[in-house]
């Protein structure tokens, strides 16, 4: 393929942009501050303009490091290229409800189509529900059958459109147990989690269970980062 035929057939497919928009009202998860942007010039008055941001490395579409959870685990600025850029399939998840588990039955049903060092991306559709109160904590979720399973077919990426790959609680009486596991079973094998995909772009046709594609996403470099803020990209094909 020469570079032409490269560049056609890029801008010939359908280009899906997964990513929240940064700004200052954007949601967080419960338990972390909200954002500041802080002007530090304006262009009407000092001719340009510049901006100070206070953002917790997890606030967005990000991809999670092995150092999220893992000590001694690979940090943010660490991750090769070649990790993050590959064969992907979006799963239609969309019959799931607020808070409930995506499970290994659940993924079963694309076992045909899961191969080694794919991309995997958990579509709720819940993007749909950022103006919402529940946004930030009844979003569906990855049970550890389901982390087990995706670690066992050996895929290198799992992305989700809730808010963490992990269901949140208020309950700390297990010390939020099921929530480090899930992270671990996939951190631990390299496999980089995707957090809150915007999904509102995603549109499956009648009966479509899964989408094929090629996904771009690469998180900003930030040496001793747990997670990086990602422009991510879905390339239908
Ligand atoms: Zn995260």
């Amino acid at each position: 393929m020469d570079r032409n035929e490269i560049l056609n057939w890029i801008f010939n497919n359908e280009i899906i942009d997964l990513s929240i928009n940064l700004n200052k009202s954007m949601r967080t998860y419960p338990t972390v501050e909200n954002p500041e942007f802080k002007k530090l010039h304006i262009t009407s008055t000092d001719g340009f303009q510049d901006t100070k941001i206070c953002l917790n490395t997890h606030t967005g579409t990000h991809i999670d490091a092995p150092s999220h959870m893992i000590d001694g685990g690979l940090d943010i600025s660490e991750t090769a290229i070649t990790s993050l850029i590959g064969r992907a399939i979006i799963l239609n998840l969309s019959y799931k409800k607020r808070k409930e588990e995506i499970t290994k039955e659940d993924l079963m049903n694309f076992h045909e189509q899961i191969e080694k060092n794919d991309m995997i991306i958990l579509y709720t559709g819940w993007t749909n529900n950022y103006d919402r109160d529940f946004y930030s904590t009844d979003y569906p979720y990855l049970d550890i059958s389901g982390a087990t399973y995706l670690s066992s077919q050996k895929i290198k990426f799992v992305g989700t459109d809730g808010v963490s790959i992990a269901g949140f609680t208020k309950d700390t009486n297990d010390n939020n147990i099921h929530i480090f596991k899930t992270h671990r079973l996939l951190l631990e094998r390299k496999i980089y989690i995707g957090e809150e995909l915007n999904t509102t772009q995603v549109r499956f046709q009648e009966q479509e269970s899964f989408i094929e594609g090629i996904l771009i996403a690469l998180p900003i470099k930030i040496i001793d980062g747990d997670a990086g803020w990602s422009r991510i990209i879905f390339i239908k094909s």
